[in-house]
Order: C-alpha cells, then structure tokens, then sequence
C-alpha cells in the first residue's frame, strides 16, 4: 500500500472523477499461454503491460477464434477490501464461450487466483470516487501463425485492468433506442450467448446507423420473427408491464448477463413477479400505448442498470412511462451498487473480497 502506480499519471491531471471507460490501464498484465506442442497450458506469468506483437497471419486477425469477459473490481469500506461482484459466473461463462470457439477451457481455480494476484498487485490503482472501479478484462485467442481455417494449437490468455469512471457521474441518463427490423444479432445455433469478439464486430453497423438516427442503441429482435424481443446493444433488457418484470428467456442467442441474473433474484425477492419468457415488439408497443408499460431497462456490468426512456419502431417514437427513470431501475441500480461496494449488506453470497 502506499506506493504511487508507476504508470499512474497523477501529474497530468489523472482524475477519478473523469475516468471515461476503458483508455487507461494499469502497470501490469497476466499472460498465461497454452500450447498444445507443449503439452496445454504454461505457467502463469504477471509482468509489466506490453504490447503483443503478432504474425500477420495470427489465426484471430483472420478467422475470429477469440473470447472475453468484463466485470468489476471495487474498492469497499475498509482499506484493504477489493471486492469482486460474482465472479464465478464470469469465469464458468468464459469457459462455456470457449466451448463454443473451440478455444481450450481454462481451470477455474488458477482463473480466480490468478486473476485475484493480477488486481492485488495493481491494486493502488483501483479508483475510490462514487461510481468508479477497477474494470477487469479477461481474453483469449489464437496466435497460430496460419492461414488455414481451422482451430488454433496455440492460445494467449491474458487480463488487463483499466480503472473506470462512473457511468452516471451526474445521475441516471436514460436513453433512446432503435428498435432494428432491418439487421439481426444473432440465431438460434450461432455464436450470440458466447462473448466473442464476431458478435461485437457484427453489431457495428446497426449501432452506427442507430447513432446517426440520435439513438444510443439498439433493441435487437429474434432473427427469426423479427417479433420477439433479445437483447438492447450489449445488455439484457427488462420491461415492467403493469406490476409484471419480462426479460427475454436465454434460449441460445442472447448473452447470459451476470447482471441480468441478479436482476432477477433481487426483483424477486422485492415481491415482483418476473418472468423469463417471449415478449414481441407488439406487446410493448400495446403496452407502451395503453400505459401498462411503466419501465423498460437495460441491464449489464457496465452501466448495471440502464433505463430507456424512449424507443422508435418502424418510424414511430413510444415514450416509455413519462420518460423518467423508474422506481424499479433505481432501486435494483441502488441495490446492486450497494452490495457491490459492501456499503449494503449482500444476503446472497454475491461479493467476494479478495483482498488480502
Ligand atoms: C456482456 C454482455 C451482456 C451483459 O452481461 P453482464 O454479465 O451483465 O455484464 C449482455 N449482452 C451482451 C451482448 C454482452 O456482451
């Protein structure tokens, strides 16, 4: 404790307060490699943040083979906490995205403690302000040097962290949204519950598009239908009809949320009756008319909670309640931050500090 990051810009006007996501990063790099010449997996190593440098014809450039995850690691109250929120799920979904890459799994074990070693020793980097927390960012891809397509022999694993700011420093946001008939995701027996990077890559020009248009994402619908509801940008989604929560099922397409899954238990627990099942656009464009739509949100680790005030569907604007945030998005962001941070108690099990 106490030593001033290395690499951590103090000087020029480094600030908590206005970290933004994702363009600073830490002193430090986990890398573990895996082999299959070498017989799998290779000591995991800790070093100084570098560049990778790669042949032209690494397999991921050209073909995709590539996994990652995201969540958080946040300071608590006492001096020493750095408090992980679910990891496990982070990690047992890396591993299931893996799968379906054809990219070797990796031990969960040496994943949680390799990671937790990674945050500890950059530990002095983990901002305190309101809001803010250390983002972790896990990757694997293929490196073979090979035009073939086929599956890699050979994987670099690495973590990264990059401290982030809060996503609302000024208070909720909500956001507008596309509703898209026009580009799909993702379908049943693709690639849309796994986090790899194709998917990402595949949504650009929706988002864009969706950008031009003054919206901040877009709601995906089923491939298939194009009726039901999936996911909204890279978040799960959630409407309130009446007293009744709906997200769309995990049927294959849609990425499993860490958040969206303690969305559910905790609105549970609330008393609210929520259900894991089909929504069309039809229904919440009727509901959106008729009043019965109250709140409609987003859910994901980086904005937690994400309401939508407005979304537009074959040319015309619904506003969602009267276009303010909810009272149910409000107290699950309330919940789920509190918990995060141990400044509420967390009868679930859900944190894990691995601070010491
Ligand atoms: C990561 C992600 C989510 C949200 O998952 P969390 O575990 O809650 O962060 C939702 N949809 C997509 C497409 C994602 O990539």
């Amino acid at each position: 404790m106490g030593t001033v990051p290395r690499n951590r810009p103090e000087s020029e006007g480094y600030d908590e307060s206005r970290l933004g996501f994702g363009r600073i990063f830490t002193d430090r790099m986990l890398t573990i490699q895996y082999s299959a010449e070498k017989g799998g997996w290779q000591p995991p190593e800790i070093k100084p943040l570098e560049k990778l440098i790669l042949h032209p014809a690494t397999l991921v450039l050209h073909y995709g083979q590539e996994v990652f995850e995201g969540l958080k690691a946040f300071a608590g109250p006492k001096e020493d906490d750095i408090l992980l929120f679910r990891p496990d799920m982070n990690i047992a979904r890396f591993n299931k995205s893996c799968r379906r890459m054809c990219i070797p799994a990796i031990d969960p074990g040496l994943f949680m403690e390799q990671m937790s070693l990674l945050i500890r020793k950059d530990r002095d980097w983990i901002p305190r302000a309101p809001g803010t927390s250390l983002y972790v960012r896990p990757t694997i891809f293929a490196v073979d040097p090979f035009l073939g397509v086929a599956v890699g022999k050979e994987y670099i694993f690495y973590i990264i962290l990059s401290p982030v700011g809060a996503y609302y420093p000024e208070g909720f946001a909500p956001v507008k949204i596309l509703v898209t008939d026009k580009y799909v995701r993702a379908c049943r027996g693709g690639v849309g519950e796994a986090k790899t990077s194709g998917n990402y890559a595949a949504s650009l020009l929706a988002s864009e598009e969706a950008h031009a248009e003054g919206f901040t994402q877009v709601l995906w619908l089923n491939a298939v239908d194009k009726a039901s509801i999936e996911e909204v940008g890279t978040s799960n989604i959630f409407f309130r009809i009446d007293n009744e929560i709906i997200t769309p099922a995990l049927e294959g397409t849609i990425l499993p949320g860490v958040t969206r899954d303690s969305v559910i238990r905790l609105a549970r627990d609330m008393g609210y009756k929520v259900t894991e099942g089909r929504i069309t656009i039809d229904q919440v464009v009727e509901a959106a008319k008729s009043g019965a739509l109250k709140e409609m949100f987003g859910s994901g680790t980086a904005a937690v909670v994400s309401p939508v005030s407005l979304f537009r569907y074959k040319g015309t604007d619904y506003t969602v309640a009267d276009g303010k945030t909810g009272e149910v998005a409000a107290k699950l962001f309330d919940e789920l931050t509190g918990m995060q941070t141990a400044a509420r108690p967390d009868p679930y099990g859900w944190v894990v500090n691995i601070g010491k």
